[in-house]
């Protein structure tokens, strides 16, 4: 299957030759026709799997192929849930509508109106928003509704989660009623599916990956260490792996901050992205992360939805999200567009709890090792499902510094994760040996 097999105009064939796509990814060759036939749709596609493409090239094609000769009346809305998200899928809307005549403008808070009052009255095709601004610029007129006719949800799971259900409400009943609706998601909980039931109309449901899977080529590993350990853990991951893009996740902002300082100290430069912080400073700390600035960017989990970092080696997990489905997404920034990425866990004690409510939605055992020196000696030690031990120098940089193969063995597909002493024997079953019952 090729894109102009999928039926789509030759300008907008151009563009998506120009960004190098060979061939369409399963989202966009599942979706596409249907979309381009006039279906609603309901999409079960994480960040990752090209789906902005999936929608935005047959919307597009739409809007040339019905355009007016001389209105241009705002006739596709796309709503996102997060500001970085918006602003990432205005990018690939302007890029695929390179060759069309087609106007695409995105509107989101944090960010002075003005400007974007003076796009809106200028005349837009297609808008990229975040509901909260977009309501508050419909409250000055400053855009109309009236003649939508494609509705897009992107990442309508976590619009879900941060409370957006009753804007989203606000803003349809202000569009005509007969209108296409595309509603994307990263799981298909209840709650995803009973909105959709109030919004999409015998929809099409497209599934590309079996429910709440994460990417197919993402390694998983955790790291059962001391809570008052991690940050120091941390800091010799990233050295002794010599890292040079991770992202880190952690569950509360003063938490990123606080991790964030500590790796600067240590001399690796991070930045922290969150929701306290300017909408400037977040733009920037993306883009220095993306154009390697800086080494580690530190994030909570509604701050890092949507993030576009292409092939992203690594991601860490400082703390474990508690929603299970969180997990899924934060690992959905590495093993992108089919490359491989490794996610790695940090868990203490108390989060071991966490770690089983991830596993059960995972539907698999997450492989789990306790490091010398690191051991976790907070309060109730999980009975653990470490498949091994290993040895981690105490010493900063001490240490058998130089065996890199250490730890290593024939059974272990990836390298080690950091230098250290000869690993002791493995606990208990022994490292090729299944887990056992873990707790
Ligand atoms: P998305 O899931 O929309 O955030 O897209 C993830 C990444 O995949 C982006 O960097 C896109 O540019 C890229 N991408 C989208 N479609 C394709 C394709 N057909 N082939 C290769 N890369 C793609």
């Amino acid at each position: 299957m090729t894109f102009k097999d999928l039926g789509l105009s030759d300008a907008i064939l151009k563009a998506v030759e120009e960004k190098g796509y060979t061939k369409p990814s399963p989202i966009q060759e599942k979706a596409i026709p249907h979309i381009l036939n006039g279906k609603d749709l309901l999409a079960s596609a994480q960040t990752g799997t090209g789906k902005t493409a999936g929608f935005t090239l047959p919307v597009l094609n739409y809007l040339v192929a019905t355009k007016h000769p001389k209105y241009r009346p705002l006739r596709a809305l796309v709503l996102t849930p997060t500001r970085e998200l918006a602003a990432q899928v205005y990018d690939n809307v302007r890029e695929y509508s390179k060759y069309v005549n087609i106007k695409s403008a995105v509107i989101f808070g944090g960010v002075n109106a003005k400007p974007q009052i003076a796009t809106l009255k200028r005349g837009v095709d297609i808008l990229v928003a975040t509901p909260g601004r977009l309501l508050d610029l419909h409250d000055q007129k400053a855009v109309s509704f009236k003649r939508v006719d494609v509705l897009i949800l992107d990442e309508a799971d976590r619009m879900l989660d941060m409370g957006f259900v009753r804007d989203i409400n606000k803003i349809m009943s202000f569009m005509p009623v007969k209108r296409q609706n595309l509603m994307f998601s990263a799981t298909f909980s209840k709650d995803i599916k009973q909105l959709a039931a109030g919004i999409l109309r015998n929809p099409v449901e497209v599934e590309t990956a079996p429910q709440n899977s994460t990417a197919k080529k993402v390694t998983h590993n955790v790291y059962q260490v001391d809570k008052g350990k991690k940050t120091e853990f941390t800091i010799k991951l990233i050295k002794d792996n010599n890292w040079k893009q991770v992202l880190i996740f952690t569950r509360t902002k003063h938490g990123a901050n606080k991790l964030t300082k500590k790796l600067i100290q240590a001399g690796i430069s991070s930045a922290a992205i969150h929701g306290n912080k300017s909408q400037g400073a977040r733009t920037k700390a993306l883009q220095n992360f993306k154009d390697n600035t800086i080494k580690i960017l530190v994030a909570t989990d509604i701050a890092a939805r949507g993030l576009d970092i292409p092939l992203l080696p690594n991601v860490i997990n400082f703390e474990l999200p508690n929603v299970p489905e969180d997990y899924v997404h934060r690992i959905g920034r590495t093993g992108r567009a089919g490359a491989a990425g490794e996610a790695i866990s940090l868990v203490c004690s108390e989060e071991t709890e966490y770690q089983n409510e991830i596993e059960k939605l995972l539907k698999q055992k997450i492989k789990s090792t306790v490091v010398e020196g690191f051991e976790p000696t907070d309060t109730a030690p999980p009975k653990r499902a470490a498949t091994s031990k290993k040895s981690f120098g105490k010493k900063k940089g001490g240490g058998n510094s130089g065996n890199k193969s250490a730890g290593t063995s024939a059974s272990q597909k990836r390298k080690p994760h950091f230098k250290g002493n000869k690993p002791k024997p493995a606990t208990g079953r022994g490292r090729s040996g299944a887990p056992k019952k873990r707790r």
